[in-house]
């Protein structure tokens, strides 16, 4: 199996892993650099997946940090659909999920996130969607032209989604699916939206703002399962009542990728 010495090593395809690449190579034009990134797209930016790609607004290639040959003209090593397998921090070496070792005399750490999963009787049923990756928003673009086409009759035309969660995503995408036309239901899991991190007054003051949207917005209503004939059709309230819809998104909170399979921190070795 093959070994392989740099001077920087950077687990995570992300914007912190690939800004640190750049500004690496500011400085250091020589040192050498691999950057392992999970997912098979280079690093692009996510905040535009839930709203002007989601809104189709903004096409794919602009997602992009770097252009496809930057890596490559800076002499960065990319290797993406890969992960970092083992991690041996006190030997400076790791080694990637197709068996190469690599030691390294930097490391950078930069696994970002991965969606809270629901975890509700429902959960696994294939139309709960949940948004993280360009991939992710790429199946909810299949959903929501589905949803439009065939989905439930409303008063503006087909389609009803709910969306779990009254967090920043969750209230982003309720607007952003209001602006397809599709009819939406925000489930809340307090009285108001963006209550855990933004307070009681901005929520009161978001709350009738979002029903202006033409958000439905219930309050205090985690859902208590997912039911329906193979996919998710309607959800179950705290008090009973039921939600009909063509899919769901929960956007219920998100959970840092630091996973034993994945990435093992030994302690560091003492410096001289
Ligand atoms: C839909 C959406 C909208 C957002 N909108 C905004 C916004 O408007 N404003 C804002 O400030 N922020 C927003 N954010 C948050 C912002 O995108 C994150 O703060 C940012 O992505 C964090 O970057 P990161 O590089 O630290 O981690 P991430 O973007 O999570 O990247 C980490 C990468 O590392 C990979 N990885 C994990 N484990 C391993 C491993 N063992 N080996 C190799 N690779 C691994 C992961 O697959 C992932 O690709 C949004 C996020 C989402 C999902």
């Amino acid at each position: 199996m093959n070994n392989l010495h740099v001077k920087y090593m950077l687990i995570g395809g992300g914007l912190a892993s690939s800004a640190a690449a750049e500004a690496i190579r500011k400085i250091d034009h020589d040192g050498s650099i691999l950057l392992i990134a999970q997912e098979v797209n280079r690093p692009y930016h996510r905040p535009p997946l839930s709203k002007e790609y989601l809104r189709r607004q903004k096409p794919r290639h602009e997602l992009f940090v770097q252009d496809s040959g930057w890596f490559e003209q800076n002499h960065i090593q990319l290797r993406t659909g890969r992960h970092v397998a083992h991690l041996d921090v006190a030997r400076m070496a790791a080694q990637i999920n197709t068996g190469e070792h690599v030691s390294f005399d930097k490391l950078l750490i930069a696994t970002g996130a991965s969606p809270a999963p629901l975890r509700v009787p429902g959960a696994a049923l294939p139309n709960l969607f949940y948004l993280r990756t360009l991939d992710d928003a790429e199946l909810l673009h299949h959903a929501i032209d589905k949803a439009l086409r065939d989905g439930r009759p409303h008063d503006q035309g087909r389609g009803r989604i709910a969306v779990i969660g009254g967090g920043v995503l969750g209230v982003e995408l309720a607007a952003t699916l209001t602006q397809f036309g599709l009819a939406v239901d925000l489930l809340l899991g307090h009285d108001h939206p963006w209550a855990k991190f933004a307070g009681e007054n901005t929520g009161r003051f978001l709350k009738p703002l979002s029903r202006e949207a033409c958000i439905a917005v219930h309050s205090n209503a985690r859902p208590q399962r997912l039911e329906g004939d193979g996919r998710v059709q309607r959800i179950v309230l705290p008090d009973g009542s039921h939600l009909a819809c063509d899919f769901a998104i929960a956007a219920v909170g998100a959970v840092p990728n630091k996973d034993s399979s994945t990435t093992r921190r030994l302690p560091l070795p003492a410096r001289s």
